[in-house]
């Protein structure tokens, strides 16, 4: 009986300290038959969201064997230009479901399922969910092969694994998976922040950037800070793994005031719901000036994460005149390396030195209520709860611009903004469409729908937006084969397509009349279509291929090969 207490409260302890539940540490094998070296970890900070698995380095090459990673069923392949590009999900039977994405391609019975859907459909981009055991995989076998397709900027393997009922991604390195990594976390910056009215730091009612240097025993001391009032702490930091130089994203962190932990989050687990929120948990104001994220250790505005598992007082310090404070910041990746750094506190009364005050404009906007603005060229209109907080947004209204605010405020949802077209004929209307305007005025399609004079796109992204027009047709043209050419020896065809305003929209292509397959890498322009998806029994062949632009131009290439 004594025992079993014992044996409970060890095992209540360790969980609570390590804040993890029980994954299965045997049941899993590697998805790849290479050492795993990282070039991103789990919850590594990416742009509007968290990274939801580990990325695997494939030796700079496309093609190496994927396996699966325990017997399963598949329950879901994705081919799509975007996002994991071709990706399959494999449930097993302990209740997590393995993610392998940016793959070049399937193995051969799965390819040619897929293929079968593909052409069904006569389209590229396809999503099927089988049936429970109608695709079944086995521990070991290869079930891919690695690639780069979809949002992926290199060759490498996009590896999660999910609770399969919740499906919400959890650290893939909770796994038992071996990846040597004896590396601390590198701390970059510290910042500390004036929260309430009138809090200051070192003279500052704005965050100022605080110097430290490394003690004898390895860890961080910073500058003495002095403050008042209500303040929290921020850093920029990354982690490394053993064998490359990736910046990667640390695993867990914890700020302690005294010896008291006021935050603790890490990256165990997290929602798709809630990945967005990563906006709050950044200084995206500082972001956005200097493409560096800092990582704020205390709860911001609008800030709905569950990631915590602590979180005392928001995380934020009330510093109090003539007491002194202990803040330790505590970075730590999944082997347990360290990094530690101390901040000494003096709570002071000081005359403000640098005073920075919100900038103001003509409208307040109140986060939680919708928000309509007739700004000339279009009207906007933000739902409730766009934003994260409420803010003096900057409105300007140019000749055929609207200009909202600018790219350093984060919208949480989507927001509308709709052109009036009536200036324009008929004709001149097809060829409109919204354009985002960069800082160097370049221009960049956003989704249109047009429904009469009324033009309106919905997007999260602040700034400058104008009608532009697109004239111009698609650009297409043959890669590697030429005009009424032999090509007995080819195993694939390549064509090289292009629009330039509007970007390409959709794209077809036909031998003889019969659709065929061709799969759009948009990173290369290219399009490719694989001989051996067909049997050909003719001798000529008269190959057709259209591509339509975001307006509706669109190109036809016609040519003529021969192969027996
Ligand atoms: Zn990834």
């Amino acid at each position: 009986m004594l025992y079993r207490l014992f044996l409970g409260l060890l095992l209540f302890f360790s969980l609570n300290i390590i804040g993890q539940e029980n994954y299965p540490q045997d049941e899993f094998r590697s998805p790849l038959d290479i050492p795993l070296i990282l070039a991103g970890t789990f919850g590594e900070l990416r742009s509007n969201h968290f990274h939801s698995g580990i990325d695997i380095k494939t030796q700079q090459r496309q093609g190496l064997p994927v396996f699966a990673i325990g017997n399963g069923t598949v329950t879901r392949i994705k081919v799509s230009l975007y996002g994991y590009g071709k990706v399959m999900y494999v449930a097993h039977p302990n209740g997590y479901t393995s993610v392998y994405g940016h793959l070049q391609k399937f193995a051969p019975e799965i390819e040619a399922y897929i293929k079968n859907k593909q052409y069904n459909k006569k389209s590229y981009e396809v999503e099927v969910f089988p049936d429970y055991g109608e695709v079944k995989v086995e521990k070991g076998k290869v079930i891919a092969y690695s690639g780069n397709t979809g949002g992926s900027s290199g060759p490498h393997l996009h590896f999660e694994i999910r609770s399969s009922i919740s499906e919400k991604p959890t650290n893939p390195l909770l796994y038992g998976l071996e990846v040597r990594d004896a590396t601390n976390p590198i701390l970059n910056k510290l910042f500390a922040y004036p929260l309430s009215k009138k809090a200051q730091v070192n003279q500052s009612n704005a965050k100022v950037e605080l110097n430290f240097s490394k003690q004898k025993d390895g860890s961080f001391l910073a500058d003495k800070v002095t403050a008042i009032g209500t303040i929290g702490f921020g850093f920029a930091g990354f982690d490394r793994q053993d064998m490359a130089a990736n910046k990667n994203g640390i695993y867990s962190v914890q700020l302690l005031v005294n010896g008291e932990i006021y935050t603790d989050y890490d990256f165990e687990a997290f929602s798709f719901t809630e990945t967005r929120y990563i906006n709050t948990l950044v200084d995206y104001d500082h972001y956005g000036k200097y493409r560096q994220k800092i990582q704020q250790c205390f709860l911001a505005q609008g800030n709905r994460l569950s990631i915590y598992n602590v979180l005392k007082n928001d995380g934020k310090i009330v510093v109090k005149d003539g007491l002194s404070y202990s803040v330790e910041l505590l970075l730590r990746d999944l082997e347990g390396n360290l990094t530690k750094a101390i901040i000494p506190v003096e709570g002071k009364i000081e005359p403000l030195k640098i005073k920075k005050e919100e900038t103001k404009t003509d409208t307040y906007v109140i986060a939680k209520k919708p928000n309509n603005y007739d700004l000339g060229a279009a009207k906007v209109y933000f739902p409730a709860n766009t934003f994260y907080k409420n803010f003096y947004i900057d409105l300007k209204k140019g000749k055929d611009t609207v200009t909202i605010h600018n790219s350093r405020v984060p919208a949480h949802r989507n927001f509308t903004i709709t052109f009036d077209a009536s200036a324009y004929s008929k004709d001149e209307r097809k060829q409109l469409f919204i354009a985002r305007l960069d800082k160097k005025l370049q221009s960049s399609y956003a989704s249109t729908y047009k429904r009469g004079n009324s033009f309106t796109t919905r997007t999260r992204n602040l700034g400058t937006y104008t009608l532009s027009k697109d004239t111009i047709a698609p650009k297409i043209r043959a890669k590697n084969f030429k005009e009424k050419q032999w090509l007995n020896n080819y195993s694939y065809l390549s064509v090289l397509i292009s629009d330039d305003l509007s970007g390409v929209d959709t794209y077809s292509a036909t031998l003889n009349g019969e659709w065929i397959l061709m799969e759009y890498e948009s990173k290369k322009n290219t399009l490719t279509y694989n001989f051996e998806d067909k049997v050909l029994t003719d001798k000529q062949y008269n190959l057709k291929v259209v591509v339509t632009d975001n307006v509706g131009n669109s190109s036809t290439l016609t040519s003529t090969f021969y192969r027996k």
